[in-house]
């Protein structure tokens, strides 16, 4: 899928590093999380403490794992990366908690998916800086307790909901981040283009921005595909034709709306008549999990108010019967 939020490949991987911002001043949009956080580091730097425990929550590929690099970057400090399925046993963390230095980040992604084991590990690590840990097995075996420096973790999820309390409850500094508005979706892909040498004037890169479903990953993946297209198909330079001639091949519709996303709301209308269609009913019908639905396509078709979640299920707004051209029922008045 094109435009899905998550990396595709290794290849992008390394694309993805190169075109990631390094310092919170080239961090784009976000407002209220740069400028919270921005006190807070330079807070926690004149006291030369740890910064707060951070958790970021958001749909996929907004920008948590930046942030996460950007928090080390400012605080001068080394970062560990990990992730909550990673993390199997409880002696997994307990390796990275006692090989960090003083003031470390360490950063764990999907953090609603540690298992209870890793998360009791964790608690006391993020409250007092101290772990337990058994020794030997059988009626030798003893819990030590190892103090440990005192550290940043950060945490990023798509679901903030997911955590349990007790996690939640340990952490600080707790930001959503939101879908990045056109303009600055914009000034993402012209920041990207003068990186990868891509030549492109402002209404092209705005042309890209509006099609990238707020989602900075996107852009920059729609960038390169649109780039290979003004290659082979015009003189290299991308203008808001030659994105938008690029964009419709590639299947982004006028409202960057891709094929995933036109099946889901195909679905709801003319199968479940605009819906309410409960979320397992509705991922049986277009043959996805219900976790990519939640936490991959919907949130972007809930936020620009194309699908409605109520306590009955998913609603088709009026705006998605127009855009495919339909007709609600009993609404052939309109
Ligand atoms: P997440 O961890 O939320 O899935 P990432 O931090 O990996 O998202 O961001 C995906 C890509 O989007 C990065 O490679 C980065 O280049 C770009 N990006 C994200 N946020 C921003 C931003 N605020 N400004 C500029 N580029 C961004």
């Amino acid at each position: 899928r094109l435009i899905a939020p998550q990396t595709a490949s290794t290849q992008e991987d390394a694309i993805e590093r190169a075109l990631r911002p390094k310092r919170l001043d080239d961090y784009i949009g976000q407002q209220k999380i740069r400028e919270q956080l921005e006190i807070f580091i330079s807070a926690a730097r004149k006291r030369t403490e740890a910064l707060d425990h951070v958790l970021l929550f958001g749909p996929p590929g907004l920008g948590k794992t930046t942030l996460a690099h950007i928090v080390a970057a400012e605080m001068g400090v080394n970062l560990r990366q990990t992730s909550g399925p990673v993390l199997e046993r409880a002696g997994d963390l307990a390796a990275l908690l006692t090989n960090l230095e003083p003031h470390d980040v360490l950063f764990i992604d999907e953090i609603h998916r540690l298992s209870p084991v890793v998360e009791e590990i964790l608690y006391p690590a993020l409250e007092d800086f101290q772990i337990d840990i058994m020794i030997g097995e059988g009626p030798a075996a003893r819990s030590v307790k190892l103090d440990l420096p005192p550290f940043t973790l950060v945490g990023a999820t798509t679901r903030a909901g997911m955590l349990t309390n007790p996690l939640r409850d340990r952490f600080g500094i707790v930001s959503r981040l939101e879908f990045y508005t056109p303009d600055e979706l914009g000034t993402i892909v012209s920041r990207s283009s003068g990186l990868l040498n891509v030549d492109i004037d402002d209404a092209g890169a705005l042309e890209i921005a509006r099609r990238a479903r707020g989602t900075p990953r996107i852009a920059n993946r729609l960038l390169r595909r649109v780039r290979d297209y003004a290659e082979v198909r015009a003189d290299g330079h991308i203008s808001a034709a030659v994105a938008d001639a690029a964009l419709s091949m590639l299947d982004v519709d006028a409202l960057g709306l891709d094929l995933m996303d036109r099946k889901l709301l195909g679905a709801v209308l003319e199968k479940f008549g605009g819906g309410p269609v409960g979320l397992d009913n509705l991922a049986a019908a277009i043959g996805e999990s219900t976790d990519t639905i939640e936490d991959v396509l919907e949130p972007y078709l809930i936020q620009q108010g194309y699908l409605q979640r109520t306590p009955r299920g998913r609603i088709a707004t009026h705006a998605i019967w127009q855009h495919f051209g339909l007709t609600p029922p009993g609404r052939e008045d309109l």
